[in-house]
């Protein structure tokens, strides 16, 4: 495995990859690091369909508000290159925020539908960062594939978007969120949470659990079968941010019955206490 800690070691090597085995295919996997068993299924997954695997590791600070958690974020290279090593990754790369970003940086590339309900409505230009950063990374490593996780399954359309607008020749797969043995999704943010919330935290992907099962069998509106299931979590100590059911992809139009054949995400955002979580459930009636 080869870490490149600067981009322009990444470049000259990407310019010697295209000049020497052009057939290859590259895959990307972007991460913030803090790796966990959700971002292993990711690097795995890769493997199987890759010839050489590019693991980034980089928190990126456009993504977060002033008032959110980037100086807190979790940083574990140490393990997290052990994690990649032995996942079988072949280049890692871990750049400094200043290699990324100039001192007049002053680009941010803004998307006008399917960033702008959900996260987009509570992080204010967090998927502005997200898409500058993510086309900045396809740039530079010029991958065939690349992988996200449907944890962050907004992330994930605005990327496709991202792809399909942009004309990028890049194939994006989607992968299915890892979780717990009671539930709770794997994130790098778990750490934050003391053994009181922890416990209480499986809550989050139970009520989305309920609320699925209600939406398939009640006559309720989902507004209505929402609105209990976010009460409970409220009185059990969440504060819930969101819970909606909204059309996929386009995550424009809140709905209130499904219909056959179309596609909905169900999503989750909440703060236990200083820690937000989200999760989500996508759902499709044949
Ligand atoms: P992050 O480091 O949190 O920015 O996540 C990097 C990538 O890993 C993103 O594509 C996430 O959607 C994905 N990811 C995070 N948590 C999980 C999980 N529990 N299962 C699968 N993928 C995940």
């Amino acid at each position: 495995m080869i870490v490149f800690e600067e981009k322009a070691d990444l470049v000259a090597w990407r310019t010697q990859w295209a000049e020497t085995k052009p057939k290859l295919k590259i895959g990307l996997v972007p991460t913030m690091g803090a790796l966990h068993a959700g971002h292993a299924s990711l690097i795995e997954q890769m493997k199987a369909q890759c010839d050489v695997v590019v693991l980034s590791i980089f928190v990126n600070p456009l993504q977060f508000n002033p008032n959110e958690d980037l100086g807190q974020y979790p940083r574990t290279p140490a393990e997290d290159f052990k994690l990649a090593q032995e996942m079988g990754t072949d280049i890692v790369f871990h750049p400094q925020a200043h290699d990324i970003y100039s001192p007049n940086h002053s680009f941010r590339l803004t998307e006008h539908l399917v960033s702008q309900k959900l996260c987009g409505a509570f992080r204010k230009g967090h998927f502005e960062g997200v898409a500058t950063i993510v086309l900045k990374l396809f740039h530079l490593v010029q991958p065939h594939l690349a992988i996200f996780g449907l944890k962050d399954a907004q992330q994930f359309f605005l990327i496709s978007k991202l792809i399909q607008d942009l004309d990028l020749n890049i194939q994006i797969i989607g992968a299915p969120t890892i979780r717990e043995a009671d539930g709770l999704a794997l994130s790098s943010r778990n750490r934050y949470l003391n053994p009181e919330e922890r416990r209480k935290a499986p809550l989050l992907y139970q009520t989305l659990c309920n609320a699925h099962e209600k939406l398939l069998s009640s006559r309720d509106p989902a507004s209505s079968i929402l609105g209990t299931e976010k009460n409970m979590l409220n009185s059990n100590g969440f504060q819930v941010q969101y819970l909606e059911l909204l059309e996929a992809p386009e995550l424009q139009r809140q709905v209130d019955y499904l219909e056959k054949n179309k596609n909905y995400l169900l999503a989750i955002a909440a703060f236990l206490g200083k820690t937000r979580l989200i999760d989500n459930i996508l759902i499709k009636i044949a």
